[in-house]
């Protein structure tokens, strides 16, 4: 039996991109606990569906199986999802990857990557849903950057130009929607236990010959709080910055990341 939803998120249509892992998933759970009907979107199908059964009935979920940097196929999702739970009210551009090399080695094909997932794939997804919005006087965008959107790393410099790129996505849109009853914002994860910081945690080994305990203690120095963040405190700000309390936040880049940045 599905239940009427209930929370401060109740029937509004949120699309989480990358959503079958990782902060994704926490994100889709945490916006299902609100009461939000969902539409996960990501590249591999299994995954999305085994999250899509797993949450509750009124979450309503729906599987986009979509490349974020295919425009076509962003095209073809929306419509998909219009078509099934109407138009998106939350958009969480979260899909990304982090690769990493020397900016030596850094190939065209690397950066080209960097740019295509994690700004293009944002502004092709938002371009996507932001008609919806307007025409509906209501929206919140909230873009997963990083805190490397807020600072540099070393050998990371196409992840972070393209991360960057997202924040300054984030404010430039957020003073254009600002008097149309949208927000736009940005959460900037330290590191957070995921597949993505296992995979940086492998190179890191695998370049330096350091243990892969010392690789997380060197990962986990970067927060003053002396740990790595878990996918549930970065998707407890998303849920946050969707909810009608935050109608003042706009534009803004929130750091989950114990202080690292501030
Ligand atoms: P994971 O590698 O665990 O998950 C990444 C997600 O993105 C997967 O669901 C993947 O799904 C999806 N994805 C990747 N490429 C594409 C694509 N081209 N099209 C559609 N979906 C795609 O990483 P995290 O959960 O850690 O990362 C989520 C976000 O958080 C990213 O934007 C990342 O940059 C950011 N972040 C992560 C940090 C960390 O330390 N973990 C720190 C700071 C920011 P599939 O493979 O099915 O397509």
């Amino acid at each position: 039996m599905t239940t009427t939803p209930t929370g401060p998120l109740a029937g509004r249509h949120a699309l989480i991109t990358g959503a079958g892992r990782g902060i994704g998933a926490a994100i889709a759970r945490r916006l299902a606990a609100d009461g939000a009907r969902l539409s996960l979107l990501g590249r591999q199908r299994d995954a999305l569906e085994a999250l899509a059964a797993e949450l509750p009935a009124a979450a309503c979920a729906q599987v986009l199986v979509c490349d974020v940097t295919e425009a076509d196929a962003v095209a073809n999702a929306w419509s998909q999802a219009v078509d099934a739970a109407g138009p998106v009210e939350i958009l969480v551009n979260n899909a990304g990857q982090a690769a990493s090399a020397p900016f030596g080695r850094t190939t065209d094909e690397l950066w080209q990557r960097m740019l295509a997932v994690n700004l293009t794939g944002t502004f092709l997804c938002t371009r996507a849903t932001l008609p919806g919005m307007q025409a509906a006087g209501w929206g919140r965008i909230v873009n997963i950057a990083s805190t490397a959107g807020q600072r540099g790393y070393a050998y990371v410099s196409a992840y972070v130009a393209a991360k960057h790129g997202v924040i300054g996505l984030t404010r430039s849109l957020a003073l254009e929607v600002a008097a149309k009853g949208i927000t736009v914002n940005a959460v900037c994860p330290g590191y957070t236990e995921t597949d993505l910081l296992r995979e940086s945690l492998s190179n890191v080994v695998a370049k330096t010959g350091r243990s892969a305990d010392e690789s997380r203690a060197e990962f986990a120095r970067h927060n003053p709080q002396g740990r790595i963040v878990q996918p549930e405190e970065v998707a407890d700000a998303v849920a946050w910055l969707c909810t009608p309390a935050a109608a003042a936040i706009n534009g803004q880049s929130i750091s989950v990341s114990g202080g690292e940045v501030m």
